[in-house]
């Protein structure tokens, strides 16, 4: 098995699994190579585990939720705030387009990006929220966003997060 060797002045041995599966052989100084090599091959089991574990697909790590769950969460959220705010848009529409988070059209039909998977729970009620307010106020102007914030009262501190979000 290949392993990489990494010696220092620690007293003890220890194994990592790295990126990418590679087997990382932290050793004192002196520490004889044959001994490294019949740790190895006793914690044989330990390390193929591991190394299957890291081999796994899985979801990316800025992904809070899946698609379906997503649109599901959106349609919720509009359910409520429509009836709540007095807003009913014409229908919904899912989109991967990255220019925007979600968009109205003159037809009073909202679309939301997919890509707000990346972002979080806050953000997507946030999202939801602006888009039905241009329901009532097409531009960005002072009524608009009293409006956004009378509904969403944390309106400043999310739009914060989202300017800080890498596009
Ligand atoms: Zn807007």
């Amino acid at each position: 098995m290949q392993y990489t060797l990494i010696r220092s002045r620690r007293h003890s041995l220890s194994l990592q699994i790295g990126v990418g599966g590679r087997l990382l052989v932290r050793a004192p100084f002196l520490y004889p190579k044959f001994l490294i090599d019949r740790l190895i091959s006793q914690k044989q089991a330990w390390i193929s585990k591991h190394q299957t574990n890291l081999a796994k697909p899985r979801p990316s790590p800025h992904r809070f939720i899946p698609d379906e769950e997503l649109k599901k969460l959106i349609q919720t959220h509009v359910h409520h705030y429509s009836a709540v705010m007095g807003l009913t848009p014409r229908s919904l529409r899912f989109t991967h387009v990255k220019t925007y988070w979600g968009s109205c059209s003159p037809k009073h039909v909202l679309s939301f990006n997919l890509q707000l998977a990346f972002t979080s729970r806050k953000i997507v009620e946030y999202v939801v929220v602006h888009e039905l307010s241009h329901l009532k106020w097409r531009g960005h102007g002072q009524r608009f966003w009293a409006l956004v914030t009378a509904h969403y009262p944390a309106t400043p501190q999310v739009k914060k997060q989202l300017r800080a979000l890498p596009h």
